[in-house]
């Protein structure tokens, strides 16, 4: 995960540029939500934003694994609008033993089966996410230490509920690579705070960021991004200008395993022998199991 910087006032601006009325319909409908005191809908209009957070969120890439995918015209058939909190329900997600054990604790969601209603058109209640993190993984959990504030009404006064998980888009939320880097093709936590130390620890857990048999091939890719960068990292180093522009690019936003590849590049940078055995251990990773 990275962060996708953009401000409220950017953000609403490229809305109203790209979709212009959006605000004000989902306005009404958000109006209508309050007076029934829950989410209802008959056809949603979230889509038609999508298009805009697969532009912010470095050119369609999911929100929570990286993995890029086509521009929107094919793209948005494979990244779904994620709603962070969920609008309709909120389930009870099952505790991990390894992080019970690390001391996590769940808030139980509120039996009555609501969402985050007034948050169904909340702008910074949406992220793009790939169909695996979120229809298989996702779903409608959200999981948090504090109390529930289903009658929230916007996200950036709604940090007193302690979520587990982390929101990428803008200066909402702690910068994902202050929680969470990689070591090789696998993410680990990496906050000295504790409690922020947890939370990458539960977002890794959640999404099965380093699950090599449930996601083998998200595994596979980032491996794939180790090997082609350290080729580069060793040409940039003796001079190759055309592989410093290629490490460059490959540490953008824009691109896929951003955090991933930023990491390595540290690690090469800090001890060139570990990199060269990471790098070795990617491409065997790589290749084993393929055909
Ligand atoms: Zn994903």
């Amino acid at each position: 995960m990275i962060r996708y910087d953009i401000t409220p006032t950017e953000l609403q601006t490229l809305i109203d540029a790209r979709v212009p009325g959006w605000r004000a319909r989902t306005k009404t409908r958000t109006d209508s939500f309050r007076d029934l005191g829950k989410y209802q809908e008959d056809s949603s209009i979230w889509s038609e934003v999508k298009p805009v957070f697969m532009e912010i969120q470095g050119r369609s890439k999911c929100c929570f694994c990286e993995k890029k995918y086509e521009d929107s015209k094919l793209g948005r058939y494979e990244l779904d609008i994620e709603h962070f909190r969920p609008k309709g329900n909120v389930r009870h997600w099952t505790l991990a033993s390894n992080l019970a054990k690390e001391g996590v604790m769940l808030t139980a969601p509120d039996p009555g089966r609501r969402g985050y209603y007034l948050l169904t058109y909340h702008l910074w209640n949406y992220a793009v996410a790939c169909k695996s993190c979120n229809s298989a993984l996702k779903k409608d959990y959200f999981p948090i230490s504090a109390r529930y504030d289903l009658d929230g009404t916007n996200p950036w006064n709604m940090k007193g509920e302690k979520p587990w998980l982390i929101y990428p888009i803008g200066q909402l939320d702690n910068d994902p690579e202050d929680v969470i880097d990689f070591y090789g093709y696998l993410a680990r936590s990496k906050a000295t705070d504790h409690h922020l130390k947890l939370r990458g620890v539960v977002t890794i857990t959640f999404f099965s960021l380093n699950d090599a048999i449930l996601r083998k091939e998200l595994l596979k890719d980032r491996a794939l991004v180790i090997i082609v960068l350290y080729r580069l990292l060793l040409k940039a180093k003796n001079g190759d200008q055309d592989s410093t522009t290629s490490v460059s690019e490959m540490l953008k936003p824009t691109s896929r395993h951003t955090n991933c590849a930023r990491s390595f590049k540290r690690l090469f940078e800090f001890d060139e022998v570990e990199a060269a055995e990471i790098a070795e251990l990617s491409e065997q990773f790589y290749l084993s199991g393929s055909p």
